[in-house]
Order: structure tokens, then sequence, then C-alpha cells
């Protein structure tokens, strides 16, 4: 089982056993807007897991391929819909992929990926109802409820384009005051630079812990932002873990406590935990690989 995750500058895979325990793991770069390239970045990572392996004197006999990307994606027809920075606009991954490997194959998105993973191995495990989060250069979402994650649409999970400051920063998709241009680790970093203070938000962070007021002014208007989408996301679905992930995870308590106390008095009760995912730049390609038995089932 091969499952490998395309993200932005890296292409993270691992090559699993029938248990899903991982044999090898690879990372290389990935090229600058591949664009219908990734079919060939994808077949070279396999390639590479399964020389691994056979160096190791393995049987590298290949049982499926699941593969992951960022953007938008239709997981039920396996296209890659759209990725601004990847360069590719209705590719049908999983058909490309198919004719070049003769083997099952399934694509799907980096984040719900990555949830699945912290579902059966990580900080959500066992747990059915859950909200990953990943705050990097952009925000994302995946949404577990009752057991499955929730793929409707290709657009499902954009919470990073939700408008929570009208007229505010600019965002990357050329509109005002969304979410990921207030409280992403970029936007976070960018507005500390803005302030004249050097830095990026990790600075930001431990700032905060010392109790700058500047830093915390923009520390609270991200959580505030936060909160206001994610709320209403785990009051409609039941939400009992939020799983927060990407950069400014790392920051740990200094963004979890405030996170998890704000969420608490917005959704009214406290049956709600706050915690950092747990499979860390990882969880992209397990949660292929989890894809890729899921396609063998
Ligand atoms: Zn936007």
């Amino acid at each position: 089982m091969a499952g490998v995750d395309v993200g932005g500058t890296r292409v993270k895979s691992v090559l699993a056993d029938d248990d899903g325990s991982v044999l090898f793991s690879h990372t290389a770069s990935t090229p600058e807007r591949p664009g219908a390239g990734v079919v060939d970045v994808i077949v070279d990572a396999v390639t590479t897991l399964l020389d691994l392996a056979r160096a190791d004197g393995i049987d590298g006999r290949l049982a499926a391929v699941g593969a992951v990307v960022p953007g938008l994606v239709d997981e039920a027809t396996g296209s890659a819909a759209w990725s601004a920075n990847l360069g590719w606009r209705d590719l049908p991954l999983r058909d490309l992929l198919r004719s070049r490997f003769d083997v099952p194959v399934a694509v799907g998105h980096d984040v719900r990926a990555g949830l699945l993973a912290e579902f059966h191995l990580g900080a959500a495990k066992g747990v059915p109802d859950a909200l990953f989060v990943p705050l990097g250069t952009g925000i994302a979402s995946a949404l577990l409820a009752s057991g499955r994650v929730v793929a409707g649409t290709e657009w499902t999970g954009e919470i990073g384009h939700v408008t929570v400051q009208p007229g505010g920063p600019v965002c990357g998709c050329g509109r005002r005051g969304c979410l990921e241009a207030v409280a992403s680790a970029s936007a976070l970093g960018r507005a500390w630079r803005e302030l004249g203070r050097d830095g990026d938000a990790e600075t930001l962070s431990l700032a905060v812990a010392d109790g700058d007021p500047e830093a915390i002014r923009l520390w609270e208007d991200a959580i505030d932002a936060l909160v206001r989408v994610i709320g209403p996301v785990c009051a409609a679905a039941g939400t009992r873990v939020v799983l927060i992930g990407g950069g400014l995870a790392l920051s740990g308590a200094v963004l979890l406590e405030p996170l998890r106390d704000r969420l608490v008095s917005v959704l009214g009760h406290d049956r709600i935990i706050v915690t950092r995912a747990a499979l860390g730049d990882r969880a992209g390609a397990l949660g292929a690989t989890l894809l890729a038995m899921e396609a063998t089932a």
C-alpha cells in the first residue's frame, strides 16, 4: 500500500503493509507549479518507495495507491478540481494514476485524509465527531461526523475564506477580511511585522506568553475570528474534539486554552476538547494509505 501527499513544498510518501504499519517513508521537494505533471511526481514517489523496499529484500508488490492533494478535490470522481498554487484544474487524477499503476487508486483531499489518519491513529482516535483545523500558510478544515469524514462537494471544508473582518486585510483570494487573512500563521506573522516587530507567528506567540499588549491584541483578534467560524460548525455537527494542526498549533497552550475557553462560552456547554493534532506533517500521507486500503476493500 502506498500513500502520497503532494503538498505545496514537499511530497511526503509512505509504504505500508496490509495492516497499515509503515515500512518506509520518503520526502521529496514539490516541483514549482507541476500542473498535470503531478502524475509523474506521484509515480516517482511510489517508485522510490518500491525501490527502497526491494533494496531491503521486501517484495515490492503494490496492492493499491492513495494520493492526496490540496485545493478543491472531488473524491467521488477522483478529480483534482483546482489548485491555485500547484497549477491544475479539472485534472482526472484517479484515472491518470490508474493507467500508470494498474492497481486500485484512491484520490483524496489532504486535510480530509489527515483527519482520517487522526481518527484511526492520532489525536481523534475513537472520537467519531471531530473537527480538524490546520492553521498554517492558509486555513482549511475537515469534519468527522458520526465516524465519517464529510466530503460533500469540492468546496467542503473551505472555512479559510469566510469573511470575519469586512474591509480587513487582503487575502490571497483577492477579497478582504477572510479568516485566513486574519488568523493563519502567515497572516499573524505578517501583522506582527507590520507593527514593526521582528519574527513570525512563533515569535508573536512567545510575546503573547510574555504579556506584550500589542501581541495579545493581535492574538485575541485571531482567536475571536477562529471562534466565530469554528463555533457554529461545532454547534451544527455536535463536535466533541477540535484538532488544531499546522505551524500555529506548535504555540500550544497559549493558543489552545483561550480557544477552548471561548468555544465553551459561545457553545454554552463544556463538552468540547481543543487539542493539537498528533500526527504532524505525516497525517496526509498516512491518510492516503488508509484511502488506499479502503480502495482495495
Ligand atoms: Zn480569502
